[in-house]
């Protein structure tokens, strides 16, 4: 897959996408469970493009640290693939989109404790717990992951060092608010589908979501998913796991609005209520937007317009 003959150069051409899309009036919302999100300037923008040659372009807020919640759910499932048995994690989780809301409860009791997708927060939690078992401290693990991955030495301490950390009074925040990812996962405890305490789970899961990145990095750590699984140093996945990954995040990656998305824009992706969205193109360049005011679904609001307009600009697409 190429970019079209004519598409403008990407450093100039993401410097137009800031220009055109950097939010120029309040709209869209921030979620009520995680309260640090909603003190988040609405005008923050930023875009980066990592190719799959080792260049990363980027613009706008590219480079300042946001919290990448769900998009963590893209690392945490290539993690525990990655850890082995990757049977016995497909026989607790399902690969269908949901038609619900990411942490709607009633499905996941009308289906007996087997979420539709690792990428709802019964699955997320599933795939969490399934992490677990090999490593006690998983969100620990997704942070060096994610840090490795997007070339950096050392998880960094929140303190302004520029590489990954987990945003600890952000997790206290969401975690004194975590009624009903409790409820969830005491519900798959009850149909025998948790191994660890429902408590240790959800904290795991909500330390995850609570790591701050840079758009460049996240488009970096990324990198494996459009190349064939391979990573910043050496094999992260099969090639065949790799694209497997990119098939949930184009069925399931978008919340509730996966079609829409995949009508807008043609690619994989998968997006965070921190405003984040990722994007993967296969064999050319991943892609992270974020701009923190959401849709209705969940989704940036602005970050969906960028990424229709870049990749209708560009040509890149699945199809
Ligand atoms: N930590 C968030 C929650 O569980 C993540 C939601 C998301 O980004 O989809 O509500």
């Amino acid at each position: 897959m190429t970019t079209t003959l004519d598409a403008p150069p990407l450093g100039p051409l993401l410097d137009d996408i800031v220009r055109t899309h950097r939010p120029r009036q309040e709209g869209g919302h921030t979620p009520a469970n995680i309260p640090f999100l909603s003190t988040i300037p609405y005008d923050r923008f930023g875009i980066a493009v990592a190719t799959t040659s080792g260049d990363v372009f980027s613009s706008g807020d590219a480079g300042v640290a946001f919290s990448i919640q769900s998009i963590s759910k893209v690392f945490t499932l290539a993690l525990a693939l990655q850890g082995g048995n990757p049977e016995a994690l497909w026989q607790r989780v399902l690969r269908e989109p949901s038609g619900t809301s990411f942490n709607s409860l009633v499905q996941l009791e009308a289906e007996l404790g087997i979420p539709r997708n690792p990428f709802i927060n019964a699955g997320a939690l599933v795939v969490t717990d399934h992490l677990m078992q090999v490593t006690s401290d998983a969100a620990a693990q997704v942070l060096r992951f994610l840090t490795e991955q997007a070339g950096a030495a050392e998880p960094g301490s929140g303190s302004g060092s520029g590489t990954p950390y987990i945003d600890e009074a952000a997790a206290a925040g969401e975690l004194a608010r975590s009624s009903r990812n409790l409820a969830l996962a005491h519900f798959l405890k009850d149909f025998g589908n948790l191994a660890a305490p429902a408590e240790s789970v959800v904290e795991n899961y909500v330390r995850q979501c609570s790591i701050m990145m840079t758009c460049s990095d996240l488009a970096r750590a990324a990198l494996f998913l459009a190349r064939d699984g391979q990573g910043s140093r050496g094999a992260v996945l099969s090639r065949s796991q790799a694209k497997r990954i990119g098939s949930i995040m184009l069925t399931c990656g978008m919340y509730d609005a996966a079609g829409e998305f995949a009508y807008r824009v043609g690619l994989p992706g998968k997006s965070g209520v921190g405003g984040g969205i990722l994007v993967v193109v296969p064999g050319v360049c991943t892609i992270c937007v974020w701009s923190p005011r959401l849709d209705a679904k969940g989704n940036s609001l602005a970050g969906t317009a960028a990424l229709a307009d870049l990749c209708e600009q560009t040509g890149w697409s699945v199809f």
